[in-house]
């Protein structure tokens, strides 16, 4: 008789929340779990591996494989968070690749299911939860979320699964943490279900510290992001970055943390989201392929590093015109899709902040001028 599999599929959010060290843990943490799956002979004979990756576009980077022949991709950090096509592939991944039970023959053994996700959809998401959560009763498959960082919404989690863990530190450390913790997770099913447990759910091994089971019943959030996310451009490279703002708690602005390099730029996200004044912001991320120190904008609306040094024509990266410094004071900048949109209510509205950036010295008066904010040092976090 052959053995019978136990499917695990791995849904992974590669949005911008996860830019920076969060994305790195994410690959080691998979191939932790390969490797010491591997090591587990029970595991080795019945678990087969599949990963699903998504940010604007859903994507089965790994189908369905045994574990000896599972190569870990290497994954990169995307725009969009599009957790609907990622459902709605899952469902079409369990559908084709899971053999179900006939009165004469076994099947698969329920899938597990490891859905992680910063929890803030920008698509539309819900169509897919209703289904999926429909397709899940009677129950097809054990489906954990993990919702991750500090953004995250446990009530969009909760329309679909009834199991959502909070893990809020997304640091390196943590994330090795709970891919042991899921590790350990898939040995002990395979281990129950070859000895022959036929229960709807196998229990699972204790979470570690730091991930908790989400609080029972509805309760909302600060609607406010405690993050917000900027595309920018190097102007020496072209190459596209993140850069990443944390709200301060006591007066709601949002500081300067990092530069995160992005690999993939989707366009049209951001239409979505409302666009926040450089009032609101403390501070400018310096490039991380060059270090400059600040950034301008280009009437086309495209961010770029500079210099304060920088004398003479700008050229935009994006739309290659030629620019001189200019516009002082406040401008709205799109915000990239990572955030959740926004329910803007009169109180919440990213006003336009009466502050005024200082002024560089070298201004030049064009009819094309880039706007610019400087970089405030003594903002900044170490
Ligand atoms: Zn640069
Ligand atoms: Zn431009």
């Amino acid at each position: 008789m052959s053995i019978r599999r136990l499917p695990v599929y791995l849904l992974i959010d590669v949005s911008e929340s996860m830019a920076g060290p969060a994305i790195e843990a994410v690959s080691r943490g998979v191939e932790l779990l390969v490797n010491e799956l591997r090591g587990n002979p029970l595991a080795l004979e019945s678990a087969y591996l599949s990963i699903i990756t998504f940010a604007k576009k859903a994507q089965q980077v790994v189908p369905l494989t045994e574990l000896l022949q599972v190569n870990v991709p290497k994954f990169s950090v995307r725009t969009g968070t599009s957790l609907g096509a990622a459902l709605k592939l899952l469902t079409q991944c369990l559908q084709r690749e899971v053999v179900r039970s006939t009165p004469n023959t076994k099947g698969d053994y329920k899938p597990l299911v490891f859905l992680l996700t910063d929890g803030q959809p920008t698509d539309d998401w819900e169509p897919a939860a209703e289904a999926i959560r429909r397709a899940n009763n009677p129950k097809v498959a054990n489906i954990y979320a993990i919702g991750c960082g500090p953004d995250v919404d446990p009530g969009v989690l909760k329309q679909v699964t009834d199991i959502v863990l909070m893990m809020n530190d997304l640091t390196p450390e943590q994330m090795r943490k709970f891919f042991v913790w899921l590790s350990a997770s898939v040995q002990t099913a395979s281990t129950r279900l070859q000895e022959g447990a036929q229960g709807q759910q196998v229990a699972m091994p204790d979470l570690p510290e730091g991930i908790e089971v989400a609080p029972s019943g509805s309760y909302r959030r600060d609607p406010t992001p405690r993050q917000v996310f900027l595309q920018a451009r190097c102007s020496r490279s072209k190459r596209p970055y993140l850069m990443r703002f944390a709200r301060r708690p006591y007066d709601g602005r949002y500081e300067a943390i990092a530069g995160h390099p992005l690999e993939v730029v989707e366009e049209g996200d951001s239409d979505l989201l409302p666009p926040i004044n450089t009032g609101m912001l403390d501070g400018c991320p310096s490039c991380p392929y060059c270090e400059n120190p600040i950034a301008g904008m280009c009437p086309c609306g495209q961010l770029f590093c500079t210099s304060p040094d920088h004398r003479g024509a700008i050229i935009c990266p994006k739309c290659n015109q030629q620019l001189y410094a200019g516009g002082p004071g406040n401008f709205d900048i799109k915000t990239s899709a990572g955030k959740r949109r926004v329910r803007v209510t009169k109180s919440e509205e990213i006003v336009i902040n009466a502050r005024r950036a200082e002024k560089l010295s070298s201004i030049q008066r064009s009819p094309k001028q880039t706007q610019w904010w400087v970089r405030e040092s003594r903002h900044l976090t170490p």
